[in-house]
């Protein structure tokens, strides 16, 4: 479903003139199958997230291809990127990214918005979903009268309101404690049986990675080893 070869980016750090060039992506390759949960691991500054936003578009790489479906996007331009984003992915990040002056229906109905779906339709799918991760009760609440955990359930059903077929997660957990900890990654394992969704996640926790059919790790640029782990 994803195929990854020889991955290459570079950032420019520093000042004019004084410009330093840190390779944080080095020759990478990997591929996701669908239905799978792939874990990236690696410890803070290894390039894990670089590679998430290479992989979803938002960064051009250097050199190397990214392929989705078959599909090359590592040469889309930004309209096009945002485009196939829309249809093909879903994102959790750990800092959940929502709007704050939109309630929980609002948040999670945006992305069929921006797809132009019809309101009576937007309603539905959006009762549907809300059900689904438990949140129907708090539709009309703002982001900032949740706790962590449920705001991180409103953003895996805003990932989710498009029917997406992979879903990119970016230390899912890493602001939660460790009871809601679990509860995020037993919704995560759930939604990958019962709908077969293809999850990429990336993490700097052991723990985390438990829940991944193969785990991939990260270090200074470099993804090494592919190490088989049945959940
Ligand atoms: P991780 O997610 O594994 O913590 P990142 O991909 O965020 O790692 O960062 C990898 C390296 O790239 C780090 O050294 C970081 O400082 C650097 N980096 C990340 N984003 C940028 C950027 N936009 N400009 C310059 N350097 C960056
Ligand atoms: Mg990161």
């Amino acid at each position: 479903m994803i195929e990854v070869q020889s991955l290459n980016h570079t950032f420019k750090i520093g000042k004019k003139g004084k410009e330093k060039k840190i390779e944080v992506l080095k020759n990478i390759d990997f591929h996701i199958n669908q239905g799978e949960i792939i874990a990236i691991v690696g410890k803070s500054g290894s390039g894990k997230s670089t590679l998430l936003q290479v992989v979803a578009g938002f960064m051009k790489p250097d050199t190397g291809s990214v392929k989705v479906n078959n599909t090359e996007i590592a040469k889309f331009n930004e309209k096009q990127s945002a485009a196939f984003r829309l249809d093909h992915f879903g994102f959790i990040f750990q800092n959940f990214q929502l709007l704050p002056n939109q309630n929980v229906f609002e948040n999670v109905e945006l992305p069929l918005k921006l797809k132009g779906v019809q309101p009576s339709i937007r309603k539905h799918n959006v009762e549907k979903i809300l059900e689904k991760v438990g949140l129907s009760h708090v539709a009309d609440h703002y982001p900032n009268e949740l706790s962590g955990g449920q705001q991180q359930r409103v953003s895996i059903a805003r990932a989710l309101i498009t029917n997406p077929p992979i879903i990119l997660a970016d230390e899912p957990t890493g602001s939660l404690d460790s009871q809601t900890e679990i509860e995020i990654l037993d919704l995560i394992k759930h939604l990958n049986k019962s709908a077969n969704i293809t999850f990429m996640i990336i993490t700097h926790d052991e723990e985390v990675a438990q829940i991944a059919h193969r785990k991939l790790r990260m270090h200074d640029g470099l993804l090494l080893g592919d190490v088989k782990h049945v959940i």
